[in-house]
């Protein structure tokens, strides 16, 4: 280790108290101490907030860091504060701010105390903001979630489409972008729309191993056959994802009514319930929450052990983050979805009151889920493929881990035909 090794893993203990990275973290890291664009591409879990938070701590200057979540950004202020004796260390810059609050926070920069500063797209673009944050030493800028700048993206928001004229207006200083989203449309978006091309990237393997991906059919015995496979995985932690708020709730009583500890979780819940239904999934009173896809973000349940789709998700990104929870603590994960030619037709007909050039990026993405629900080759390739990755399906990791490796059909067929 050079002398610059040994300094940041000093800072990484003394701050972390991890004694080693994770991943592609350090060299994303000395990247961006380099003062070079930084383009990161890692799964969800894979500790992106850490590439931005650990060189923010260990240089001069505040990094700005722009987030879609006004709850993501809080908590990772209050993380971030935990660590240091310091609570001017990371501030949040947002419209809910009183006027003594935003004073405080313009005081802990000038004075170099604050090492991160949060902000949301929106009010990055407020001139007034601009003007201070122009006339303070800034050490980067990284933009967390940057797919949210790609209507190719399953989070499109327009006011990222301005978030490089700004930092235009800050003078030269290092972006970051960061997504957990892998697809090669996504990311040429990305790099165009901030303007750089020249940025060092860092993609890590989307491949999981331990998940097992399975399709079926899905026809009008679908409750008792997830109930079957439920009570195959008895006193296991899963998570049922279904369209519709009413589906969500049909589902939770059928399940309850047979014996099936679950509890339904959707945006038309009550914040309170919506709440209590999360922490009895977390704290294990019940097995099974079925959910619409309001449920997920930021929950971290390691040992969820099933995720099934009931209908098909609108990406496969989508698909990919939703089964994406099962299998965290790298045991067992068995993500089963229920496919019908008619869901994709109900899908379609929902978008076609949208815009035109969204309901064409709706349809193509669409496109994608159907062709890895008919598909016979392996499901694990045919997502990777889509994440731009190459995967053996001979000898990578996790290779006989879907339906379509252990039990191939089209062999199968070929050869009934052959003996004929
Ligand atoms: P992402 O944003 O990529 O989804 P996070 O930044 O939220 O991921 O990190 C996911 C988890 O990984 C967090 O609990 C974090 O504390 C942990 N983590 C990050 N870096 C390390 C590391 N070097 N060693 C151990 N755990 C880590
Ligand atoms: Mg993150």
């Amino acid at each position: 280790m050079n002398s610059n090794e040994i300094e940041i893993h000093k800072e990484l203990k003394k701050y972390f108290g991890f004694s080693q990275f994770k991943g592609l973290q350090e060299q994303v890291i000395t990247s961006i101490l380099g003062q070079t664009n930084t383009f990161v591409i890692m799964p969800t879990g894979g500790g992106k907030s850490l590439c931005y938070q650990l060189p923010a701590l260990i240089q001069e200057g505040t990094a700005i860091v722009v987030s879609p979540l006004i709850a993501l950004m809080k908590n990772q202020v209050d993380a971030i504060r935990s660590l240091s004796s310091e609570n001017g260390i990371a501030h949040v810059l947002n419209s809910s701010l009183t006027k003594t609050e935003i004073a405080q926070v313009k005081k802990d920069i000038t004075s170099g105390l604050t090492k991160l500063l949060y902000v949301a797209p929106e009010s990055l673009t407020k001139e007034e903001y601009v003007a201070f944050l122009q006339s303070v030493p800034i050490s980067f800028v990284a933009i967390d979630e940057a797919h949210c700048i790609s209507e190719w993206g399953h989070d499109f928001r327009p006011e990222y489409r301005n978030l490089r004229h700004i930092i235009k207006q800050l003078g030269k200083v290092p972006i970051i972008g960061l997504t957990a989203t892998a697809t090669p449309k996504v990311q040429e978006d990305i790099l165009k729309n901030l303007d750089m091309s020249d940025a060092n990237t860092f993609k890590a393997s989307f491949n999981r191993p331990n998940l097992y991906y399975e399709v079926r059919t899905k026809t009008k015995n679908i409750e008792s056959d997830i109930i079957r496979f439920i009570k195959q995985h008895k006193g296991k932690s899963g998570i049922i994802y279904c369209l519709s708020r009413k589906k969500v709730e049909s589902i939770a009583e059928v399940l309850q009514v047979n014996g099936i500890s679950a509890v339904p979780y959707h945006a038309g819940l009550d914040a309170k319930t919506r709440a209590k239904h999360q922490d009895m999934f977390l704290m294990e009173d019940v097995d099974v929450v079925v959910a619409t896809i309001a449920f997920g973000m930021g929950i971290d349940k390691p040992d969820v052990r099933f995720v099934i789709h009931h209908d098909i998700p609108k990406s496969l990104e989508s698909y990919y983050q939703e089964t994406g929870r099962a299998g965290r603590d790298g045991g067992e994960g068995h993500c089963l979805a229920y496919y019908s030619y008619k869901d994709v037709e109900k899908l379609e007909k929902f978008m076609s009151g949208k815009p035109v050039a969204e309901q064409e990026i709706g349809f193509a993405l669409l496109q994608e889920v159907v062709a890895y629900a008919e598909t016979s080759m392996s499901r694990r390739k045919f997502l990777l493929h889509y994440f731009g990755e190459e995967f053996d399906s001979e000898t990578g990791e996790g290779a006989d881990m879907d339906d379509n490796v252990r039990n191939p059909k089209h062999k199968v067929e070929a050869k009934e035909q052959v003996v004929k």
